[in-house]
């Protein structure tokens, strides 16, 4: 398989610092060196490529933006370029690392204590401990505000009963940051707050979900809490404000998956483009020379331009503190959307060999249709700025 390559067609790379330059390139030649020799077969035999994880935590990826307590104390663009080179090896490594660092040690390190963030990040941000974050449930997934996981408080400590579905890394985490609903501990409009649910916790289990065609490198799982008590400093202090702590998270993460989405884009592109200057079909011509299959190359070229451009803009105004979440939705839609359909042009142009485990483009293809469902649908995304430009929700 091909060595992965930065698209850079507008001197976007211009607009980074050094040390920005510096991250994209290290993180670049550790997906080569590391990931892609291994990552296929991974896709293939449905494994999660766990000997990365101590690697990336050296490699200082886990918790970027985050400072202190072990974190690297990077800036979010930062963060941005690395989840765009590791999704550019495969979307389930840049989802082990969202999860990681935007939705376990991001509310811990927010709304955590501080005994609870110096139990935990120092060894979340080394990959000496795996998290995983629990929003998600069987019968609320678009609208979490209606979950039924709820949490009792006892003298002994908080009774979680409930069972959350569709979490990354879930049977292999030491620890899942639980959304519940808690009466009288929450003050937020839904009683939502967040739990550090331990490993081997009595009470606590989780299920793998097997049956996958998408992510097949990473770890999906059912967490099921059957009154499972849990300490009562356990709970995170500052995630009582409700829904708005969560949201707080998934804005995090999307931002990120913003950035991975043109990291697949351009590695299918890249495919797209060497693919068709070799393989010769009519007139012992290369199908790079044919016009149908130009105008593809330049759409796609022109798309993820469009999307380095706007998402580096983006995450400049989350470094200001100037960004709103409806800026995250549109470039995670935008991105996610880009990036599906430049896969499955990529897939076209590539012929038959497209579907073939011999190029990357059907393996992008099919996690990137998980990645335009997590972390809100793209409709969910349409019904957020729909709402912001005109004031009326249509939820
Ligand atoms: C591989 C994978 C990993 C995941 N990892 C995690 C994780 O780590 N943690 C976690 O908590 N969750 C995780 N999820 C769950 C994910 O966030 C949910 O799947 C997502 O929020 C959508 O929920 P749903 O699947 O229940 O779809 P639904 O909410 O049932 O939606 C079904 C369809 O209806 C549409 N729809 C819903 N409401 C509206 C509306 N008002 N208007 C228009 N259309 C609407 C949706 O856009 C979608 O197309 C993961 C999912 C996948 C696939």
């Amino acid at each position: 398989m091909a060595d992965i390559r930065m698209t850079d067609f507008a001197e976007f790379t211009s607009l980074l610092s050094s040390e920005e330059n510096l991250i994209l390139n290290s993180t670049k030649d550790f997906v080569n060196k590391e990931v892609m020799p291994i990552i296929d077969d991974a896709f293939m035999d449905a494994r999660f490529p766990d000997e990365l994880v101590p690697k990336v935590g050296a490699m200082g990826f886990l918790g970027a933006p985050l400072d202190g307590y072990g974190c690297p104390g990077l800036n979010y663009v930062s963060y941005g370029l690395i989840n765009m080179m590791l999704e550019a090896g495969d979307s389930a490594l840049r989802s082990f690392n969202s999860v990681q660092s935007s939705l376990v040690m991001f509310p811990l390190h927010s709304f955590g204590s501080d005994a609870q963030k110096t139990k935990f990040l120092p060894k979340l941000a080394t990959g000496e401990m795996i998290g995983c974050f629990g929003l998600t449930e069987p019968d609320h997934g678009s609208n979490p505000a209606g979950m039924v996981t709820y949490a009792k408080k006892t003298d002994k400590g908080f009774v979680l009963n409930g069972a959350k579905m569709w979490i990354t890394n879930g049977s292999v985490a030491d620890l899942a940051i639980v959304w519940a609903k808690c009466e009288g501990v929450s003050e937020g409009k839904n009683n939502i707050c967040a739990f550090v649910v331990e490993k081997n916790t009595p009470g606590f289990s989780t299920r793998l979900m097997t049956q996958k065609h998408s992510l097949r490198a990473s770890i999906t799982s059912e967490l099921i809490f059957e009154d499972c008590l849990i300490p009562h400093e356990n709970l995170l202090p500052g995630s009582t404000v409700g829904l708005k702590a969560a949201l707080m998270c998934l804005n995090s993460a999307r931002l990120g998956i913003a950035w991975g989405a043109i990291g697949a884009a351009m590695a299918c592109y890249q495919t797209a483009l060497d693919y068709s200057l070799t393989r010769v079909q009519f007139h012992d011509k290369p199908i790079a020379s044919h016009q149908l299959i130009q105008k593809d190359l330049v759409d796609m070229l022109t798309e993820i331009t469009k999307a380095q451009f706007l998402t580096l803009q983006i995450t400049r105004l989350k470094e200001q503190g100037k960004v709103k979440p409806e800026h995250i939705s549109m470039v995670k839609r935008n991105n996610v959307a880009m990036a599906l359909g430049i896969s499955r042009t990529a897939r076209a142009i590539l012929g038959a060999n497209g579907i073939s485990s011999e190029y990357p483009v059907m393996r992008h293809m099919c996690n990137l249709e998980s990645v335009i469902t997590y972390e809100g649908t793209d409709n969910v995304h349409i019904l957020t700025l729909g709402k912001y430009i005109t004031g009326i929700s249509a939820f």
